[in-house]
């Protein structure tokens, strides 16, 4: 059917938190945004679509974080959609998704166009993994058909149960020769199969003309029919509603565990001077030596360096800003010390591997390699092959040739979700 405008509905009015965060799903990392920043830039740079129209949770707690969302994602995007327009949901996802009708229906009016020939595609922001070609796959398929239903066909077998999710079956427990000692329950399978080639996974977008599902909405209201979803709610209302195309990439974010790892690396490099009456101490390691390390801390440059590292690749600052050196706290403290605490604050991220160079003209570091290597390991947490540790004379030139300090640089890879 010919169309007037295109609208693009993310869903995002969620408070769940059944990832086991203190933020909703939708506002956890994903790709260097969040997993709603991610899902609404896709939409917001896809070439056919005309607006976005964010659902924000009812009781507006979110709204500064979203307004901020939208800023960069219209920054990001680059094209004609302009700002994506925030509007405020309902307790159900079904009132959600009517607020963000409603404002598609004042959009359509106030450019002019009919409802009847506007297209809307409805999305779940949990799905930051949606592509153009998807998006795409359901703007054609409304050439032919009344609306269209992201999926994908099931891999899996398929089974019903016998009776409804976690109630167990009496029949076969009596018929069973042990007796039950403990209350699991399990539920059981029942013996017809469900057909695979016929079995979809239903994903977002869905998407109808903007007339058909407010329409559909006041139909299944009437009926007192709830749906799973919309393309559920246009089927109760009579639209028959064409599968197309999704990707497992689409797949809904519910655990942490979906949204995938990053690789980041990072580089620290500290210097201290060499003076008479300090200890000399590397990677936590005392080295013999006629001078040591002049700091605040026990000024271990090696670990000084490390911690940088560490703090650069998490994106969070460096060591001045955590452990300031105008704190008495930090006076003469063993920075093997502070190394643990910046190995806590990372949270949970995998530090793959670490390589710090110790760039000094004396004392000869070699015999005390293992050991330095051995703390690091040991602090981090992390396996000693995964600990590099390696020193170099600057052959006599500038201030580490001629003795008046030591410097050090390192480098680090972690992997987690950003
Ligand atoms: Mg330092």
């Amino acid at each position: 059917m010919e169309h007037e405008s295109i609208y693009a509905i993310i869903v995002a009015a969620g408070k769940g938190t059944r990832m086991g965060t203190d933020i909703p799903k939708q506002l956890m990392p994903y790709e260097g945004s969040t997993v709603l920043g991610t899902a609404a830039l896709k939409f917001a740079s896809a070439d056919n679509i005309d607006k976005v129209i964010i659902v924000s949770p009812s009781d507006g707690s979110l709204d500064g974080i979203y307004e901020k969302i939208v800023r960069d994602v219209a920054e990001r995007a680059g094209t004609g959609s302009g700002t994506p327009v925030i509007v405020r949901g309902g307790k159900e996802r079904s009132d959600s998704v009517k607020a963000g009708l409603g404002e598609c229906l004042r959009l359509a009016e106030e450019a002019g166009n009919d409802p009847g020939r506007t297209i809307v595609l409805i999305h779940d922001a949990a799905r930051p993994g949606v592509t153009e070609e998807i998006i795409n796959a359901n703007i054609d398929a409304m050439e032919t058909c009344r609306a269209a239903v992201t999926a994908v066909p099931s891999v899996d077998s398929v089974r019903m149960t016998a009776e409804h999710s976690g109630k167990y079956n009496e029949k076969i427990a009596g018929n069973s020769s042990f007796s039950l000692k403990h209350s699991i329950t399990y539920p059981i399978m029942n013996s017809n199969v469900v057909e695979r080639d016929r079995v979809y996974m239903v994903q977002t977008p869905q998407t109808f003309m903007l007339s058909d599902i407010i329409k559909a909405y006041e139909t299944a209201d009437e009926g007192g029919y709830k749906g799973t979803d919309d393309a559920s709610i246009a089927e109760f209302a009579g639209i028959n509603v064409a599968i197309v195309q999704g990707s497992v990439s689409n797949n809904k974010i519910t655990y942490q565990e979906d949204i995938p790892m990053t690789t980041r690396v990072g580089t620290g490099y500290d210097v201290h001077r060499l003076v008479p009456g300090r200890d000399l101490i590397l990677c936590g390691t005392p080295v013999p030596y006629e001078k040591g390390l002049l700091g605040h801390s026990d000024a271990d440059v090696a670990t000084h360096a490390l911690m940088d590292a560490l703090l650069g690749a998490a994106g969070m600052g460096d060591i001045g800003r955590h452990f300031p050196d105008s704190d008495d706290k930090y006076k003469g403290i063993d920075s093997l010390k502070l190394l643990a605490e910046v190995k806590n604050m990372l949270g949970d991220v995998t530090i793959n591997n670490v390589d710090i160079t110790i760039i000094a003209q004396a004392p000869k570091l070699s015999p005390y390699n293992k050991q330095m290597q051995d703390n690091i390991s040991r602090i981090l947490g992390i396996p000693c092959s995964s600990v590099n540790i390696k020193a170099t004379t600057e052959e006599g030139l500038g201030f580490t040739g001629r003795g008046e300090g030591i410097a050090a640089i390192a480098t680090c890879a972690i992997e987690g979700r950003f």
